[in-house]
């Protein structure tokens, strides 16, 4: 789960979008500047698509950006934390 903080005052200023992955079927609620174009990518590497829509009682993760670099970054350690996991649970392998 990605979890970016970020200021009230920089939420509030910012327009939500919301971006849609395929593969998993999830929704998520992302803020950023109108004029920022983000090249967001879901955990499990397959791209975002945002929606103009989606229906009010969807349950859509709450995920706040300032630009794609953070998400990026995010998911970059989030992969690095499933590295980690796999190689302790295969051993020692060289
Ligand atoms: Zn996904």
């Amino acid at each position: 789960m990605l979890k970016i903080p970020l200021s009230l005052s920089q939420i509030l200023r910012m327009p939500r979008y919301t971006y849609y992955c395929e593969k998993c079927d999830e929704y998520f609620d992302i803020s950023h500047g109108m004029t920022e174009t983000l090249d967001l990518k879901c955990e499990c590497d397959a791209p975002l698509v945002k929606v103009l829509s989606v229906p009010l009682s969807l349950d859509t993760k709450k995920i706040s950006v300032k630009v794609g670099d953070t998400v990026k970054s995010s998911i970059e350690e989030f992969k690095k934390d499933l590295q980690r996991q796999r190689r302790d649970a295969s051993g020692k392998e060289i």
